[in-house]
């Protein structure tokens, strides 16, 4: 008996295959004047209109329908750093539903992978989330979970809870992972903080588990932070070589660059450039100038800079109020903020309102190369995590897809060869 894809009614039916056309972005070059070919679930073929021809393609590039010209086509994006959107937040879902609102704000806009990320909250709240989220991954809907904090300095807090923070507590490193069932990704630590750094600290349990320590909400000096970058590369290059170290949202909420006290920022930097370390960039405008985010990819160089939104429940929604876990936040003009009548202007920044794909436009709108914006929300953040299925437009990995106008506004969506709609 042979084996066929059935559709949804169960009768055998052959795989589809349609063509995708436009000016093709791959992992290292805009191909004019393209095609992606998808047959199911996988891209089966990649390339200028003109081989599809001899690539036996002819008739189902044919049957494509026609693209505006400066159409865009590109890999689904790849957010390892998101708190939710379309009016739910992952810290505060307590259902499949409020979940997957979140994950379909962002995969209608392009995000077809993507983290869940909780934010510091208590215990047995986390351990619900993760359980929660796990299921999900389980699903296929998200790619995993992030866990940013509880282990993260007072002093560098931005928008968590300071009655909620912790020392570092491998025992609830522990429970989480259990709890998260593989899923657990990755976790915003401190290395100043007790009980990160060191052994027996929480890094190093992370780094066992397989997760993904991410240097973040710190006030490390810069050698703190060098020797804290060290001890993670040297213990995933031994335990999880397929994992790259993170930087969580570089510049923000860590102490800032000074040229007499350089803090975790010159050490990241310096980690970057040398290949062992990723830093996430949140170029949404809001979270940092865009020249900024030029110039880091400009010096570290696009394979060691990830674009992230950590976007949170107003991304795709009015200004209003919203939570950000046990936070409230208030969100005027796109920006969220901790709400704090004290002050005018509203407390720390809290997570952004920004789809990945409004990040690539500004990020490129700063002067960055198109090609390398694309990688920094596509094939770096699939790199960190190991991941070879999704990230990039090349035959064989899983058919997600985003077709823009000259402009990187969203036209349409595949996800898995799927519509989403
Ligand atoms: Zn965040």
């Amino acid at each position: 008996m042979t084996v066929e894809p059935a559709d949804r009614t169960g009768t055998p039916a052959a795989p589809e295959v349609f063509a995708v056309r436009g000016d093709v972005v791959v992992p290292d070059a805009v191909v004019p004047d393209a095609a992606v070919v998808v047959a199911d679930d996988r891209i089966v073929w990649v390339g200028p209109l003109q081989d599809a021809v001899a690539a036996g393609l002819g008739d189902v590039v044919a049957a494509a329908a026609e693209p505006v010209p400066g159409t865009l086509v590109l890999p689904g994006l790849v957010d390892l750093h998101d708190h939710g959107g379309g009016g739910a937040g992952f810290p505060d879902a307590t259902t499949r539903e409020a979940v997957m609102t979140a994950v379909l704000e962002h995969r209608r806009h392009g995000t077809t992978t993507m983290l869940a990320s909780l934010v510091t909250a208590d215990a047995d709240t986390l351990l619900e989330r993760t359980a929660l989220l796990a299921d999900l991954a389980d699903a296929g809907e998200i790619e995993g979970i992030h866990a940013e904090g509880p282990f993260l300095s007072p002093v560098r807090r931005g928008a968590h809870d300071p009655e909620l923070l912790q020392t570092g507590d491998v025992a609830l490193v522990r429970r989480l992972v259990e709890a998260g069932r593989g899923h657990l990704r990755t976790m915003t630590v401190a290395p100043d903080v007790d009980g990160v750094a060191g052994p027996g600290g929480v890094a190093a349990a992370l780094v066992q588990a397989g997760v993904v320590p991410s240097l973040g909400h710190t006030d490390a000096t810069t050698q703190v932070a060098e020797d804290f970058v060290r001890e993670v590369v040297t213990g995933l290059a031994e335990s999880a070589p397929d994992l790259r170290m993170t930087a969580t949202h570089l510049f923000n909420a860590m102490r800032p660059l000074h040229h007499r006290d350089g803090g975790p920022v010159a050490a990241c930097l310096a980690a970057a450039a040398r290949g062992d370390l990723v830093v996430e960039l949140v170029g949404d405008e809001v979270h940092l100038d865009p020249a900024v985010v030029r110039s880091v990819i400009r010096t570290v160089g696009a394979d060691q800079v990830m674009l992230v939104t950590d976007a949170m429940a107003a991304a795709g929604m009015a200004d209003g109020a919203y939570d950000l876990g046990p936070m409230a936040v208030s969100v005027q003009d796109g920006v969220a903020r901790v709400t704090d009548p004290t002050h005018p202007e509203g407390g720390p920044i809290a997570g952004g309102t920004s789809h990945l794909l409004d990040v690539v436009r500004a990020t490129v709108a700063a002067g960055v190369d198109l090609v390398d914006a694309v990688r920094c929300a596509s094939w770096v953040p699939a790199g960190v995590l190991g991941l070879t299925d999704v990230g990039g437009l090349l035959a064989g990995r899983r058919a997600d897809v985003v077709v823009t106008d000259a402009d990187l506004v969203v036209q349409r969506v595949l996800r898995a060869g799927a519509e989403v709609v």
